[in-house]
Order: C-alpha cells, then structure tokens, then sequence
C-alpha cells in the first residue's frame, strides 16, 4: 500500500467532463472522510445538474466517433485502459482503501477485478453479432447490435470501482459513451479511472465522471431527456425512483438492488467448508454487500455442531486497520451507517433474538477511532422479524433452524427480494431441486461465490431488473435492429 502523500491528493479533486478535469458550476465543494480513522482524506468538488447537462453534451458529441468505431479499433483501447489499471493497481487500490475502509487485500483483488472485466468486454465484442433468421418471406433477414447511445451509470460505495466496470466495460465495449456517477461518499477510484482512459487513448468525452448527490446528480442523469440508458446499483427505494423517473422516456433499465440472501446448510454439508464460507459470504466488506448470506438456515440433525464451528471461526476473523495486509474485516463506510446497524442489533433483541458474538464496536485500543463493528451473530431468530425480512448492510447474521427441504425452500423464498443464496448438501439430487425451487436470480451449490465475470449476475422481484455481467451485460448496452431484404 502506498502512502498519502505520494497519492498527490491535491486540493479539491474535480470531476471530469469532455476529457478534462474541471470544477463545478456552482463552485461547491465537499470532503472526504477515511472510515477507519474519520481523519480527512480529500476535498472534492460538488457537481450539480448543470454539470450532467454539460456531460452529456461531451457524451452525445464522442458517441458520433465513438459508435463508428470499430470493435477491434475499441477493444484495442480498453485493452490498453485495462493493462493502465494493473499497471497503477496499488494507487488504485489505496485510495479505494482509504476511501471505503475496506481491507486492502480486498481492494486490490478489486483493481484486479476491474482490469479483468476490461480485457472480458473487449474481447467479447470483437466476436458478439447478431443473427440470420429464416423468415417466411422470401429474401435476407438477420439483425444487428448497435449501442444505445449516452449511459448515466450510478454507482454505490460498496465496492466503487469494481461496480463501476461491470458498467463501462460492457457499454464502452458495445460502443456507448458513459457519465459515471459515483456514490458520494467514494468517488475517487472513478475520477483516477476517468484519467487512465484518457491516457488509454479513450477519446475525450467517451468516460466522463460527474460527483454529486444522487438528488440533483443522480436524479437528472435519471430523467435526462439526451441520456437513453441508466444502469444503477444501490438501495431498493432508489431504484424504484430511477425507473419511474425513467419511464416518460422509456428509458433502458437496469437495476441490481437490495438482497437478503439465504445460506441453506443441510445435515450432509462439507461442514469445514461451510463454515469457512459462510463466515466471509456474509461478513466481508464488512457485511456491506448486496449478496450477503444474511440469513442462514441450518437443519436441526447439524446445529449444534454448525453453529460451534462458526462461532469459533467467527471469532478468529481479524477485524483491524484495513491497511494492514491482514485485516479480513475492517470498519463500515461511516458512524452513520454503524448506527443504522446498531440499530438494527439493538431491534433484534427487542424481537427476541439473541447475540452470541459481537454486537458492538471491537474494545481494541487502536481501533477506538472509525465506524468498526464486530461481525454479529443473531440465534433464535423467527421468520417474521424485521432483523431477518430487511437489509441490514452490516456484518449481522440471522440464524434460523429447519426440519426439512420443504421447509428449507419456504423460508427462503419468503423475501420480497431474490438476488442470491448457497445451498449446501452432498446429495446432487437435493442440490438441483432446491436450487430450481429458490426464487433467486444468482444461486450456488457448495460455494459462497455470487459473482462470475463470465456469468449473469442480477436479481429476481425487488433484488433488481436486467443483469451483470457475461454475454446478458454487453446485450443490455446494444438495442437489437432486424433488417430484411427481399430477393425480389
Ligand atoms: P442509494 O441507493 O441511495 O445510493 C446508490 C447511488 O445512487 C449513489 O450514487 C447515490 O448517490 C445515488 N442516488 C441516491 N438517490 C438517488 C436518486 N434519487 N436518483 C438517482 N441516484 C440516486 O444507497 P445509499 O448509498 O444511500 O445507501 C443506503 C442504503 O442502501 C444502505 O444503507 C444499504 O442498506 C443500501 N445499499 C444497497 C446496495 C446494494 O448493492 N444492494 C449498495 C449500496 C447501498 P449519493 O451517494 O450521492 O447519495
């Protein structure tokens, strides 16, 4: 990890728009808080809607060059972006570090991660086309893929930069430009990002990044008139108000929101293997994850001795400085968010659920300054209480015993959400019937792993619409046209 001073974060960081780096309009700025010290880490400037106007007209402009560029000619560019990200891997990761407080180990698989998607997207473009179909009429029909144009991409702060390339690969890869909107609380990974493009070779207006709050930013990317596609990750409510702010312009949707997942142990599971992953799909980047297991249900025959194992392994998680190259958990993005989920603890008590581990901040000296809290296990929780039906976006676990398969797929589909979940059992044939039984859009069997680059990756009912990643993210970036010649 490098230090703050060689990162430069020199005052007010701007926005970048048309291939430059400028302040806002209003000359408003904001600062950046680290989370694991709540030490000030940089000023940035504050963007509002004239500043969306602005973006898209530097959009609409480099989408004239951009679209008319060739696959190869494109994938060239992100390839050159992508071999920029793995070159400047630890600035990236550093500041994403001390931006979001999560441990650095994890921010740099995420710059990893980021160069991955690049060089994915740009070879997939080369070699997606459309189709020929045999119509009844007589003559030549196939169809083609072209971009949408202008896509507003609004980006929470759980995991910035990675969330942001699952967007602009795929829609600069399919040729779009892109307006980043990041969540206000992280917006340095993508400015650093919008600047490696330039250097890529990217033209300018093709990346831009707009900061600022999601109720003047955000809203008018939503219900811009110039910006065809929005595609957002972020809360429930938020993404119901970008589809109706959408909808009078018929507006291209995709939303990957909220989730309560569930984890489903029966009596036969790996338990070593289990435990091991149970523990990290739900507490780490501190629990702050839309795929979390948060609620795990565990057959009666195992209990006692799955709930032994997790504890244990629970309390051997090292929650420490995130910039520590040990540190498996560190502090949540902010005080306010700990409070919200100290609330949330504070409520499943008052439901009837009882702690067995954390619970709190950590007592450690060194860690009495930042939003820490230790990962919170909550037994004899019910169905019905609220600590088990929301999202709590927190290191807290629910666990809940069952009798059977039956009731196993009951309680996990009774959720408003369906985004992901794991089921654990030897038995193949228990495997593949609870796996088609659970109303989810991403499920794994033996694993913890939601996210496959390669691999869809989205949510059924109010988990979201559209999908992540693989071939489905590159097809939500293009419009299909059908074109058909008569022979005659
Ligand atoms: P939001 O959904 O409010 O924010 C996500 C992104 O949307 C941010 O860039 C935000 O900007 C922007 N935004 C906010 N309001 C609007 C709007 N009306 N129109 C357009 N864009 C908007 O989530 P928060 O970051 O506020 O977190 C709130 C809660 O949501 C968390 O406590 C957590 O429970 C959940 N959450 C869920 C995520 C998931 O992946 N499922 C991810 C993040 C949060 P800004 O940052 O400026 O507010």
């Amino acid at each position: 990890m490098i230090n703050l001073e060689e990162l430069n974060l020199k005052k007010t960081a701007g926005m970048w728009i048309g291939g430059r780096e400028v302040l806002s309009k209003t000359g408003k700025t904001y600062e950046l808080y680290d989370p694991a010290t709540e030490g000030s880490i940089a000023e940035v400037t504050q963007g509002d809607s004239q500043d969306v106007d602005l973006a898209v007209s530097a959009a609409t402009k480099a989408f004239e060059t951009w679209s008319h560029l060739g696959p190869r000619d494109r994938a060239k560019k992100l390839f050159q972006f992508s071999a920029l990200v793995r070159q400047h891997k630890e600035e990236l990761s550093t500041l994403e570090t001390l931006n979001t407080g999560k441990p650095i180990r994890d921010s740099q698989d995420e710059a990893n991660g980021v160069a991955d998607c690049l060089e994915y997207y740009a070879g997939a473009v080369q070699k997606y086309f459309g189709e020929t179909i045999p119509v009844a009429d007589q003559g030549l029909d196939f169809t083609l893929r072209e971009p949408i144009g202008v896509c507003g991409l609004i980006v929470p702060w759980n995991y910035p930069m990675m969330i942001a390339s699952w967007k602009f690969s795929p829609a600069l890869a399919a040729g779009n430009t892109v307006i980043v909107k990041p969540a206000s609380l992280t917006p340095l990974s993508a400015l650093r990002l919008a600047k490696l493009a330039l250097e890529a070779g990217i033209p300018e207006g093709v990346f831009n990044v707009v900061v600022g709050p999601g109720s003047t930013v955000g809203r008018a990317l939503a219900q811009h008139p110039g910006v065809p596609k929005i595609s957002f990750t972020g809360e429930t409510q938020t993404g119901a108000e970008i589809m109706a702010l959408g909808a009078p312009f018929i507006k291209r949707i995709s939303l990957e929101l909220g989730g309560k997942s569930p984890n489903i142990i029966f009596d036969d599971a790996q338990i070593d293997l289990c435990v091991e992953s149970t523990v990290f799909s739900v507490f780490s980047n501190a629990g702050q994850d839309c795929c979390a297991r948060s609620r795990a249900f565990v057959q009666r025959g195992i209990y006692d001795k799955f709930m032994e194992a997790l504890l244990a392994r629970t309390d051997r998680l090292r929650v420490d400085d995130p910039k520590s190259p040990t540190t498996e958990i560190g502090p949540l993005i902010s005080m306010a968010q700990r409070k919200k989920v100290e609330e949330y603890i504070r409520l499943g008590v008052q439901e009837g659920a009882q702690v067995i581990c954390g619970g709190g901040p950590p007592k450690n000296e060194n860690l009495k300054k930042g939003s820490y809290l230790l990962p919170t296990i909550l037994d004899k929780a019910r169905p019905d209480m609220r600590v088990v039906r929301e999202e709590i976006f927190g290191p807290v676990l629910c666990v809940i015993p069952f009798k059977d398969e039956t009731e196993a797929i009951s309680l996990a589909n009774d959720s408003e959400y369906g985004l992901s979940g794991s089921v654990w059992t030897r038995d193949i044939g228990r495997a593949l019937r609870v796996a088609r039984s659970i109303r989810t859009g991403v499920l794994s069997i033996n694993s913890g792993h939601s996210v496959h680059l390669e691999a869809p990756f989205g949510g059924f009912r109010k988990s979201g619409v559209g999908r992540e990643l693989g071939l489905k993210a590159l097809g939500l970036y293009t419009e299909v046209k059908n074109i058909f010649i008569a022979e005659k």
